[in-house]
């Protein structure tokens, strides 16, 4: 039996990764910050409480980094533990960077002295191609971060890319662009949307505040999208996959959607340019060619459908939990 480390299991991708992990046989261990601060509710949601391993880890710290893997002879990592919001990251830029660079080095470094066999999946982000040169992103389009949380997955990215080309590690970085579940957290664009739009429907909002829903990005379905991580893994050479639905969508047109669909009039939705970001991408989407063509990841869904599963989920839930 393969075992697999997540990290940041107890996120979206990390809750349906560690699903699909247990599903192909693989023993998965899970780090967390902490037993008591956690918030184990995706874990639970999924049922997979009592089939996984968690494990107190602080990613900063290379000692324990160093144990965990030691202890527990992984032969996949998926390193999907950070500090994930563009928002937040503004607020809190040297958290952001220091977590999200520190915590993949520590692991490179790890596996360069313990085991240099170890397979290392890193989740970089569309984001790293904020200003956009040409469209649509490749694995080859020019990086040019306008976040701290952006510039903390390129670093990300490079480093990974580095420790492949100087030690000849195996390390896949996938760049995914946005994607979404019921299991996004609610302070992601589609997740709040559509929680927001439930809290009105039961009275316990009045409308949805929203910032700048001119722009436009390229969404899909997560539980797909932790698919082609694994893919990734079982390739005989690393590489990096843009993983992406291959066309964009303006949010505007998300927002409509989910309100007509319920029944809420549009003029409940509020535009605050407090929510504004101090920079913006406009639009951007990716291209999937190589992911498919080289992995054989398949994707076709489109995000309006994916949006009517997202609600009937919220719907079977809403007020539950
Ligand atoms: P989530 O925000 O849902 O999950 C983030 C995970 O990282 C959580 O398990 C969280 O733990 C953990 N984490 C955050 N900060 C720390 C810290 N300081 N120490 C230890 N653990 C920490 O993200 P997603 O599941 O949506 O995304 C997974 C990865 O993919 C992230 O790296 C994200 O940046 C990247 N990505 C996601 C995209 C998306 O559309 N979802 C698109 C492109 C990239 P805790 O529960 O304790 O907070």
């Amino acid at each position: 039996m393969k075992t697999a480390i997540v990290t940041g299991i107890t996120g979206q991708d990390g809750a349906y990764l560690s699903r699909l992990l247990l599903k192909k046989g693989y023993k998965v261990i899970g780090c967390i910050r902490s037993h008591s601060g956690s918030n184990l509710s995706r874990l639970k949601y999924l049922d997979l409480l009592d089939k996984i391993e968690l494990i107190e880890c602080d990613l900063v710290d290379m000692s324990q980094v160093l144990n965990i893997i030691s202890t527990n002879k992984p032969a996949e990592i998926y390193n999907l533990a950070a500090q994930s919001s563009v928002s937040l990251s503004f607020q809190q830029p040297i958290g952001t960077l220091e977590f999200n660079i520190h915590s993949v080095l520590n692991f490179l470094e790890a596996i360069r002295i313990l085991d240099p066999a170890i397979r290392f999946y890193q989740a970089s982000s569309s984001e790293m191609f904020g200003k956009v040169n040409a469209l649509p992103i490749s694995e080859v389009s020019v990086v040019h971060p306008l976040s701290p949380y952006a510039i903390s997955k390129v670093t990300g990215h490079y480093i990974c890319i580095n420790y492949r080309e100087s030690y000849g590690l195996y390390t896949s970085c996938g760049i995914l662009f946005n994607h979404e579940s019921y299991l996004r957290g609610e302070n992601f664009f589609v997740r709040k949307l559509i929680k927001g739009a439930f809290d009105i429907l039961h009275g316990q909002k009045e409308y949805l505040e929203f910032g700048n829903l001119s722009i436009k990005r390229d969404f899909g379905w997560s539980e797909k999208y932790v698919e082609a991580m694994w893919m990734m893994l079982q390739l005989d050479q690393p590489d990096d996959f843009v993983i992406c639905s291959g066309s964009s969508i303006a949010l505007n047109d998300i927002v409509y959607y989910v309100f007509d669909k319920l029944g809420i009039s549009r003029e409940l939705i509020r535009i605050n340019p407090k929510l504004f970001r101090p920079t913006e991408i406009e639009d951007i989407y990716g291209s999937n060619e190589k992911a498919k063509t080289v992995l054989n990841w398949d994707y076709n869904m489109d995000f309006f459908k994916v949006l009517d599963l997202i609600i009937e989920e919220e719907a079977r839930n809403y007020g539950k939990q």
